[in-house]
C-alpha cells in the first residue's frame, strides 16, 4: 500500500514512476479498515502523546490531520469508498466478533459508531457451508454480548459444492470468483428467504474480488441492509484494493513491475545512483529519487538473523537493539520491542547509510522504525500518511 500510494500521488503530480514489487503485501490480510491510532475517542489527541522517534512525531499532528482529511478523496477517485473521521474513531467488527477502533472503514463493511449503542437489535448472519475462514458462532456470541440477537442462516449453493470437494479450495478468494451473475442472484434469493424479521444481514467478505460491482449488485438484491464482516485471510477487499490501486497507478502512466525483487544499489557521494533486481541481472535502474516501501519483517523489508537485524537491500542504518535478548518480551501479549525496529530516518524520512544521510532515498510505511502497528493500531495511518507526505515532498522539490 505504501509503494502504491506514493506512486499514485507522485504520478498524479507529473512524476515518471516505476514500482518494483516482489509480491504479496499486508493488503492480502486487510481487515477492511484503516487504523490511524487504536484508542477510544480522538486519535489525534492520542497521537500528540507519541514518542519523538515515532513516524507521527516527524509528521506532526497538524500535518497528520491535513493529510488524513485528504485520504477519503484520494481513494474515492478510485471508487474505494471509505467512511470515517480522523478526530473520532468508530469500531470495526473482527471475524471473531470483537469490536476494534478504526479510522476509515470500507463502506460495504459493518461498522459501529458507538460501542454502547449497537446499530441493530436483530441480525441474520450468513454461514456459507464448508467455508472455515469465517466462524458465524463467534460473531453471534460477540453480537449477543452487545445485546444483539442473531440467527445464523446456512447458505449452500450448487456452484460452491465443487469447491467443497477440496477444503483448501474453499477460500474467500475462490468463493468470490464463483459469486457473480446468476449465482449472485440465487445467493440473494436464499438470503431473502431465510433472513426473516431482522434489521440487517451480516455476510463474510466473499464477494467482489476484481471490482466492487458484485458487492453493489448483492446489496441491491438483498431486501435488508447488507453489511460485510472480515474473514480470515486471504482478504477479498484487500486484494481488490491492491488491484484497484495498481490500475490507477498504471492509468497515470506509472510502470508496475510485479514479481521482481530489488537486491542491491550503488551509492555515490551520499546519493543512491541505481538499483539492481533479481530478474534484470546487470540492468541498472536509475532515478532522481527512490522510495523504500518494502514493509517490515512480514514482507522482508527488515530481516532478522540469529545475530542481527538488518535492511537487506542497501544495508541501511536501522533502529534496533544489538542485544538479541532485548528484541522480545517473553509474555507474548506484551508490546514486543522488535515490532518497532525499522530503518532510521531523518525528520524528512530520508534514510542513512553508515551514518550518512542519503539525499534522494526516502522510506515510508511499515519499514519505518519507531512504531508498533499491532499494539498502537497505527499501521495504515503510518503507511498512507508518510507516503502522501514523501510524494508531496518529492514533487514540490
Ligand atoms: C498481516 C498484517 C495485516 C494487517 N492488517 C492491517 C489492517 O487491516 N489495517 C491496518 O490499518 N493495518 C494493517 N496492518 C498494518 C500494515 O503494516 C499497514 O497497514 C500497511 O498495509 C503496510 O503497508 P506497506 O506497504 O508499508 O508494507 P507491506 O504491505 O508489507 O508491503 C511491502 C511490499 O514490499 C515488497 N517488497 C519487500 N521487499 C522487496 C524487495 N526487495 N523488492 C521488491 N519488493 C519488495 C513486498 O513484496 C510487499 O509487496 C497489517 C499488517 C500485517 C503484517
Amino acid at each position: 500500500m505504501s509503494g502504491l500510494v506514493t506512486g499514485i500521488a507522485a504520478a498524479d503530480a507529473g512524476q515518471r514512476c516505476l514500482i518494483i514489487s516482489a509480491g504479496q503485501s499486508a493488503l492480502h490480510f486487510f481487515s477492511g479498515s484503516f487504523e490511524l491510532y487504536g484508542c477510544e475517542g480522538n486519535p489525534l489527541e492520542a497521537i500528540a502523546g507519541v514518542g519523538k522517534e515515532h513516524p507521527y512525531s516527524k509528521l506532526g499532528v497538524e500535518r497528520i490531520q491535513r493529510l488524513a482529511e485528504e485520504v477519503p478523496a484520494f481513494f474515492g477517485k478510485m471508487n474505494i469508498s471509505l467512511v470515517g473521521n480522523p478526530t473520532r474513531n468508530h469500531y470495526r467488527i473482527t471475524p471473531l466478533g470483537v469490536l476494534k477502533p478504526a479510522w476509515l472503514t470500507m463502506d460495504e463493511y459493518a461498522r459501529v459508531e458507538d460501542v454502547s449503542q449497537m446499530p441493530w437489535k436483530r441480525v441474520a448472519i450468513c454461514d456459507i457451508e464448508g467455508f472455515l475462514d469465517f466462524q458465524p458462532d463467534f460473531l453471534a456470541s460477540g453480537c449477543a454480548e452487545r445485546g444483539v440477537e442473531s440467527t445464523v442462516i446456512p447458505i449452500s449453493l450448487p456452484e460452491l459444492e465443487r469447491l467443497r470437494n477440496n477444503p483448501t479450495e474453499m477460500r474467500a478468494t475462490n468463493i468470490a470468483k464463483e459469486l457473480t451473475g446468476d449465482t449472485l442472484h440465487r445467493l440473494a434469493q436464499k438470503i431473502n428467504q431465510a433472513s426473516g424479521d431482522v434489521d440487517a444481514v451480516l455476510m463474510p467478505t466473499v464477494v467482489g474480488l476484481l471490482d466492487a460491482a458484485a458487492v453493489e449488485e448483492l446489496k441491491k438484491q438483498v431486501d435488508k441492509p447488507l453489511h460485510f464482516v472480515a474473514t480470515m485471510p486471504p482478504s477479498v477487499p484487500g486484494i481488490r484494493t491492491q488491484i484497484t490501486l495498481r490500475k490507477r497507478f498504471q492509468e497515470l502512466g506509472g510502470v508496475y513491475m510485479l514479481g521482481d525483487t530489488v537486491q542491491s544499489g550503488t551509492i555515490v557521494d551520499g546519493r543512491l545512483q541505481s538499483i539492481r533486481t533479481a530478474n534484470h541481472g546487470e540492468v541498472e535502474f536509475e532515478a532522481d529519487n527512490f522510495v523504500l516501501a518494502t514493509g517490515s519483517f512480514f514482507s522482508h523489508g527488515i530481516v532478522a538473523s540469529s545475530e542481527r537485524v538488518y535492511e537487506p537491500i542497501l544495508g541501511l542504518d536501522i533502529d534496533a537493539s544489538d542485544e538479541r535478548s532485548e528484541w522480545y518480551k517473553r509474555n507474548l501479549f506484551e508490546a514486543q520491542p522488535y515490532m518497532t525496529f525499522g530503518v532510521a530516518t531523518d525528520s524528512d524520512f530520508r534514510v542513512s547509510h553508515k551514518g550518512q544521510t542519503l539525499s534522494n532515498v526516502y522510506a515510508v510505511g511499515a519499514v519505518l522504525s519507531g512504531c508498533n502497528p499491532i499494539k498502537e493500531g497505527c499501521g495504515a495511518g503510518v503507511a498512507i500518511l508518510t507516503s502522501l507526505h514523501v510524494a508531496q515532498k518529492i514533487t514540490r522539490k
